[in-house]
C-alpha cells in the first residue's frame, strides 16, 4: 500500500490524499485551496481509471469542492460522504460554479458534472461499515469539526489507515470527536493549529467577549458587522446570538444575508447529527429560523437604518459576498464593530485587516480611514495543538506511523517534534509516495489477526438488558455489532437485513464464524444486496416468508431478541425495543426455535 498527497501536503487548502493498493487507487478528499498557490489538487500523473473510489471527509470547499472536477474528466465511480456532508457539499460546489463565473473564469467543472456526482453518491452513517472493493472496507467515525464531518477509516490487508480530515474541539453544535479507534496502523492527521502557542480559551470565554463588544457597541448607538462561513460558523454564532437574546443579554435587531441561509434549511434537516442539546433545541423549535433573525431583502435600507443593529452575513475572511457593502458603509464610523470570528487565511481582505490595515477603498474609489472598532474572537472549529496531541495520546496503542498535512512551516514542525515523542511522526511532501504495510505483511504468510474492535458497550450487569433505539440512543445497534464482532464460532440471525451490517457479518465469517441467517423476503433491493454478499462470502443463507421472529444468537451466550430489524432504518432512525440477554436457557430455547424456522425455510434464488 502506498499513500501520496496530491494537495494539502505543507499546506492549508486543496486536501486531497491518494491511497494506492495493489494499483487500485482511493482518493480521500478532493478540495480547492482558495488562497495562495496552486488552486486544485495535482491530477496531472495520476490514471484516472485506476480510481476505485473517492471518499470525502466533510463539506468545507477545501476538502469537497473539486470532487465534480473527477467526473468531468472521465471518472464514473462510486463517491461516499456522509448524508450532511453531501447535502453541503452540493451547495458549496454549485456556489463554486456560480462565483467562478461572475469572476469572469471558467469553472474546472459544471452543473453536468454535479449531476453524475450526485447519481454515484453513496451515503453512510457514523461507524457503519461497508466493503468498497472485495478487501477494502470504509468506516466513517465523527469528528466533531462541522455538520457530517467524519474521519475516514479504511481496513485494507495492508492494515487499518485513520484519515482524520479536519478535526473539531469544543464546537458548539456538535459531540466531541470519537477517540481510540482501535487497531490503526496509520494515522493522517491535520496540523491547522499545530503550534504550541495554538491554545483556543475556553468556549465560554470566547462567547461572553462577543456579547460584550455587542452591548458595548449599542450603547455607542453603532453597528454590530459579523462575517462569517456560510456552514457551521454562521450557524455557531446565530444560536450563540439566539441564547444571549433569550437571556435578555443583546437587544439590537439582528440580520442575516448570504449563503448560509440556504445552509441553515440543511442544519434543519440533521439534528440527529448534533448533540443531545441541540437535538432538543431544534425537535422543539428549529432556532435558526426564529423570528428574532431576519433576511435581508434590502441591504441599501438595512445599511441605513437609524437604529443599532447587528449583521451576520458572508464571507468570512472578507473576500467578497454582501459583507463588503456593509464594511464600507460602515467601516468609517467609530461607533460601529466589525467582529471577525474565523481563521482569516493570509493574502484575505480580512487577514491584512487584522494585519493592522486601517484604510480602504469606499464605492467610488476614495481612500477612507477604517474607523470601526476591530475585534477577532475567533470560534475556531479545529483542534488547537493539546486537543490534536491529546488525540493522537489517546490510542490505547499508538500508531506505527503518523503524517501530518492541512498545515504550514512551524505548526507541522512543533506538532511533529510533540508527536515523535508517542510514535514516528512524518510531515508529509507533496507528491512523494510513502510505502506502508508490505514490511510486516511480508514476514508473515498472512496479515496478523489482531483485535480491531472498540468497546461499543459496557459489561452487561444482569443477564437480561434492555436495548432500545431513538433518535439519540443507539444502543441496539451497538450491541447487535458487538454481539457479531465478538462471536467466536456460530451465528444465528433472523429477520430483515440490509447491508448497512453485512460487512461485520462478512468479517465474522472470515474469522471462521458459521452463519446461518434467514431473510423474511429478498425483493426489497437492500435485502436483496445482503443476501447476494452474504451469500457470496460464504454465509448459509435462507428465505421463509412466514418468518417475522426477529432475533439474533451468537455462539449460545449472547442473544439479542427485539423488535429491530438489522437495518439502517432500526439502527439509526426508528423507536425499537427489546432485550439483550446472557441467560443460558432463554438462548436455548432461542436456538431451538431457530432450527425449526431454518428447517422450514427455502434456499432462496435472486436472478442476476
Ligand atoms: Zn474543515
Ligand atoms: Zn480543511
Amino acid at each position: 500500500m502506498k499513500v501520496r498527497w496530491l494537495g494539502s501536503a505543507g499546506e492549508v487548502g486543496r486536501s486531497c490524499v491518494e491511497i494506492n493498493i495493489d494499483g487500485r487507487l482511493f482518493i480521500l478528499d478532493c478540495g480547492i485551496k482558495l488562497s495562495g498557490e496552486g488552486t486544485y489538487p495535482d491530477f496531472s500523473d495520476v490514471d484516472i481509471s485506476a480510481i476505485e473510489a473517492v471518499i470525502i471527509s466533510h463539506a468545507h470547499l477545501d476538502h469537497s469542492g473539486y470532487a465534480p472536477y473527477l467526473y468531468h474528466i472521465g471518472y464514473n465511480g462510486p463517491i461516499y460522504f456522509t448524508k450532511p456532508t453531501f447535502e453541503l457539499a452540493l451547495l458549496l460546489q454549485k456556489d463554486y460554479i456560480k462565483v467562478q463565473g461572475l469572476e469572469g473564469e471558467t469553472p474546472p467543472f459544471f452543473q453536468e458534472d454535479i449531476r453524475k456526482e450526485i447519481n454515484r453518491a453513496t451515503t453512510l452513517n457514523y461507524e457503519e461499515k461497508v466493503y468498497i472493493n472485495d478487501d477494502v472496507a470504509l468506516t466513517f467515525y465523527n469528528a466533531g469539526h462541522i455538520l457530517g464531518s467524519a474521519k475516514i477509516c479504511l481496513d485494507t490487508p495492508y492494515g487499518r489507515l485513520l484519515y482524520t480530515g479536519d478535526i473539531g474541539s469544543d464546537v458548539k453544535t456538535l459531540d466531541p470527536i470519537k477517540k481510540n479507534i482501535p487497531g490503526v496502523d496509520y494515522l493522517i492527521i491535520e496540523s491547522t493549529y499545530g503550534m504550541k502557542k495554538d491554545v483556543h480559551r475556553p468556549m465560554e470565554e470566547r462567547e461572553r467577549e462577543l456579547i460584550k463588544v455587542i452591548q458595548e457597541t449599542k450603547k455607542k448607538n453603532g453597528n454590530v458587522l459579523i462575517p462569517v462561513f456560510a456552514i457551521d460558523r454562521a450557524q455557531n454564532i446565530m444560536i450563540l446570538l439566539k441564547e444571549a437574546r433569550d437571556r435578555g443579554e443583546i437587544t439590537q435587531p439582528i440580520f442575516i444575508e448570504g449563503m448560509l441561509i440556504k445552509a441553515n434549511d440543511i442544519y434543519d434537516n440533521y439534528p440527529d447529527w448534533m448533540n443531545k442539546k441541540m437535538f432538543n433545541m431544534f425537535k422543539k423549535d428549529n432556532p435558526l429560523a426564529s423570528p428574532i433573525f431576519r433576511e435581508v431583502w434590502n441591504r441599501k435600507k438595512i445599511i441605513q437604518m437609524n437604529e443599532p443593529i447587528i449583521v451576520v452575513t458572508t464571507s468570512g475572511m472578507m473576500s467578497g459576498g454582501p459583507v463588503m457593502d456593509y464594511f464600507k458603509s460602515w467601516a468609517s464610523d467609530e461607533r460601529n464593530s466589525l467582529v471577525l470570528v474565523g481563521y482569516q487565511v493570509e493574502d484575505t481582505f480580512g487577514r491584512q485587516i487584522l494585519d493592522g490595515l486601517r484604510e480602504f477603498k469606499d464605492e467610488d474609489g476614495n481612500l477612507k480611514k477604517i474607523k470601526a472598532r476591530v475585534e477577532w474572537i475567533e470560534f475556531s472549529a479545529h483542534a488547537d495543538h493539546p486537543s490534536i496531541v491529546e488525540y493522537v495520546s489517546a490510542f490505547s496503542v499508538p500508531p506505527k506511523k503518523v503524517f501530518l498535512d492541512h498545515g504550514e512551516g512551524e505548526k507541522l514542525t512543533e506538532l511533529c517534534e510533540e508527536i515523535s515523542k508517542i510514535t514516528e511522526c512524518i510531515i508529509a511532501e507533496p507528491k512523494v509516495s510513502y510505502q506502508l504495510g508490505e514490511e510486516e505483511v511480508a514476514k508473515e504468510s498472512k496479515p496478523a489477526q489482531k483485535l480491531l474492535y472498540e468497546e461499543r458497550v459496557p459489561p452487561i450487569q444482569c443477564p437480561f438488558e434492555f436495548i432500545v433505539t431513538t433518535p439519540q440512543d443507539k444502543l441496539f445497534k451497538n450491541r447487535a455489532i458487538s454481539l457479531i464482532e465478538n462471536s467466536k464460532e456460530i451465528l444465528l440471525i433472523s429477520g430483515y437485513l440490509d447491508d448497512s451490517i453485512v460487512s461485520f457479518i462478512i468479517d465474522s465469517v472470515k474469522k471462521g464464524v458459521k452463519v446461518k441467517a434467514i431473510f423474511r423476503h429478498i425483493t426489497r433491493p437492500g435485502n436483496k444486496k445482503a443476501f447476494k454478499i452474504l451469500r457470496n462470502n460464504g454465509a448459509e443463507v435462507r428465505v421463509n416468508r412466514e418468518c417475522h421472529a426477529r432475533f439474533i444468537i451468537s455462539d449460545e451466550r449472547e442473544a439479542i431478541i427485539s423488535s429491530g430489524d438489522l437495518t439502517r432504518d432500526s439502527f439509526y432512525d426508528h423507536f425499537e425495543a427489546g432485550i439483550f440477554t446472557t441467560d443460558k436457557e432463554t438462548i436455548k430455547k432461542a436456538t431451538a426455535f431457530f432450527y425449526q424456522m431454518w428447517d422450514q425455510s427455502i434456499e432462496g434464488f435472486i436472478k442476476e
